[in-house]
């Protein structure tokens, strides 16, 4: 403060640091911007500041709205001239004029926050308080410096400040100024979602937010910023029964879940929590007041409620829509019998939020009944206990079953669809139940299992039959199908990825076809062979397929461009197509080699995916 005063005396200026930072000296709480207004241009102060910080500071100026900021690692300076503002009736952006400092300070928002502090040096730290903040500040109250009417619909944006403040400091707000709030509340529409949002993450990270919802429901706001919440107020009754204020609960959660911690979020997801209760309320004879699947109800209407007001669309909102659908799950374990699969079956669902889930749950446990509160938190935490000790004994939180829905797909040749779906649960039910261990062998036999119940047939067609064989080259892997060859090469892996391809069961036992070509292999290293005469089964494109049965004819030797051989395929333009194949399919060594000839003639090397054909022809060359 004395840097920026003494610049601004060098420079003749009268200058003040005044608004939210003066009102926080006062108030003990820590702040990092601040705000000052100069009687002229506030932008020269701001370039003379940031000048004499030197290398720490950076330095932005916004012309159009004559204002400059200067940053540093640890200040938010903002400069502004002392500026007299007036209002249209349908935007909150006003016509801004060059004033006094008092001018200013009337067009801040409340008392507490239009006190000024002098920073030249010869009336250094005078207070400039014309409103009686400090006075406001001593009674704890809330109250705009000129007539609220005017103040509030000039700005509607201030009533959604009146009420976070009031939340944040634990102020009141001064009856006339609510009353106007209330008048005014409608205008509330000129304002965007984006900046009410932030209005309403003050209110949830203060320390009782239950406040600030509270005074958004007396002044008329809430049902205009948020019907779903307003649509949970309310007693109804049938044949003398009621059920509980679920606005009113809801608050009180929201509160218990902000004493317990102070993630935001969870504190969004206890303000969610019963939000589907007053889609779902039904009066039944037998049971009375019921609100059966409000928390899937509730959980479907999250991202809706996180879209329409500009929250995040995140993995926040995942969690907080994960929240509001799992709320009931500890409780029921509390009420009924706690067997290990169930502990088993929440610890999956809730994974790493399991913790949050309980803060939220032993929040939710609210009752007037002191005695009931009393003994349902002691079974709560019991079910916590067995929380811990399964989770130590069967490590289920965040396990995933070992056989995954790509796996099923290939294995019966399904696309996505139901019974991959219930195959997969059915796995995962198995394991949280305890019926099959968490490996692989059982789970494949499930796997098959359940299939046969639904009648799928294994899509295997028969085998993928590989053997591993010596050469001069290097031991050499081969694979084939009923269909024909379909692998050659150096290793294993190799044989399962096109196994997958192929949707065929990897198998290690020599076929009829197998025997044929470990003959004809040895023929070929012998040199009694040049050309193989076995069927292969190929993947690809059915031009792909064309192309690569076109170069199974080209006769031992013969030199042919990729482009050649794409116009005897019937498409001129299909040399990549016949690369592509050629790489496709991993037993290149049936067909003759792929040189590639440079325009000069010389050898330039070989077509990709042929390394195999590379080893056998320096082979040759010994
Ligand atoms: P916080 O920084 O905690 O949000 P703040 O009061 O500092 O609170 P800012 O938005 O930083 O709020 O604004 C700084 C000052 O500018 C305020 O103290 C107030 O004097 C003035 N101000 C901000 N917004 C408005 C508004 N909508 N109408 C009138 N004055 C405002
Ligand atoms: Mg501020």
């Amino acid at each position: 403060m004395k840097l920026v005063g003494s610049t601004a005396d060098e420079l003749h200026r009268e200058c003040y640091v005044v608004g939210g930072y003066v009102r926080d000296i006062f108030l003990e709480r820590p702040s990092n911007d601040m705000d000052f207004v100069t009687v002229g241009s506030g932008i020269d102060v701001a370039r003379a500041v940031a000048k004499r910080l030197g290398k720490r500071a950076h330095l932005a100026v916004f012309r159009t709205y004559g204002t400059a900021q200067v940053k540093t690692r640890q200040w938010e300076l903002e400069f502004v001239g002392a500026r007299r503002e007036s209002y249209h009736r349908e935007s909150r952006n006003p016509i801004v004029e060059d004033g006094t400092l008092d001018d200013d300070q009337k067009r801040r928002d409340f008392t507490i926050n239009a006190m000024a502090i002098c920073l030249n040096k010869d009336r250094y730290g005078e207070l400039l308080d014309p409103f009686d903040g400090i006075g406001d500040m001593e009674r704890r109250i809330i109250r705009t410096p000129l007539d609220p009417d005017i103040t509030f619909s000039d700005d509607p944006l201030r009533m959604m400040r009146a009420v976070r403040f009031a939340t944040q400091l634990g102020f009141e707000i001064y009856p006339e100024t609510f009353e106007a709030i209330r008048r005014n509340a409608k205008r509330i529409h000129i304002i965007t979602r984006e900046r009410i949002a932030e209005e309403l993450m003050k209110i949830m990270r203060s320390p009782q937010p239950s406040r600030g919802w509270k005074l958004l429901d007396q002044c008329g706001l809430l049902p205009l910023i948020f019907p779903e919440l307003a649509a949970l107020k309310g007693v109804e009754t049938m044949n003398g029964r009621g059920h509980k204020d679920n606005f009113l609960h809801t608050l009180q959660v929201l509160d218990n879940v902000a004493q317990a911690s102070d993630s935001v979020w969870l504190r969004w997801a206890a303000l969610l929590h019963d939000v589907g209760k007053a889609r779902t309320k039904r009066w039944d004879p037998q049971l009375g007041w019921t609100f059966h699947n409000h928390n899937f109800i509730g959980e479907k209407m999250v991202p809706k409620i996180f879209a329409k007001m500009r929250l995040p669309l995140n993995e926040h909102m995942k969690y907080v829509k994960k929240l509001v659908g799992l709320h009931m799950r500890p409780i029921a374990l509390v009420e009924e019998e706690v067997t290990d699969s169930a502990v088993r079956r929440l610890l999956f669902d809730a994974g790493d939020d399991i913790d949050d889930l309980m803060i939220l749950c032993k929040a939710d446990i609210t009752s007037k009944n002191q005695n009931k509160v009393q003994r349902f938190r002691e079974n709560f935490d019991l079910v916590k206990r067995k929380l811990v000790d399964i989770e130590e004994k069967d490590r289920v939180r965040n396990f995933q079953p070992p056989i995954d829905g790509e796996e099923i797909m290939t294995t019966f040749g399904l696309a996505p669809s139901r019974p991959v779906g219930y195959i997969k649960d059915a796995i995962k039910e198995a394991i949280l139940d305890g019926a099959i261990t968490n490996h692989y062998a059982p789970a494949y036999r499930l796997m098959l299992d359940k299939a046969t119940e639904l009648g799928i047939q294994h899509a295997h067609q028969g085998q993928l039959c590989y053997t591993t064989i010596s050469s001069p080259v290097g031991s050499l892997t081969i694979a084939a199908s009923e269909k024909g060859i379909a692998y050659l090469g150096w290793d294993k892996a190799g044989v399962e990825k096109v196994a997958k391809k192929l949707r065929l069961q990897p198998v290690e036992t020599v076929t009829p076809l197998l025997s044929q070509c470990i003959k004809q292999l040895g023929e070929y290293f012998d040199g009694t062979r040049r050309e193989f005469s076995l069927p292969l089964h190929l993947t690809g494109t059915e031009y792909q397929l064309k192309a690569w049965s076109e170069l199974q004819k080209i006769p031992y030797g013969e030199t042919i461009s990729y482009g050649e051989q794409a116009t005897r395929s019937g498409n001129p333009k299909g040399a990549r197509a016949i690369a592509q194949a050629n790489h496709n399919n991993p037993v290149s060594i049936v067909v003759p080699c792929h040189r590639v000839i440079n325009a000069d003639g010389t050898l330039g090397g070989y077509a990709p995916g042929i390394d195999i054909k590379q080893r056998l022809l320096s082979l040759e060359k010994h």
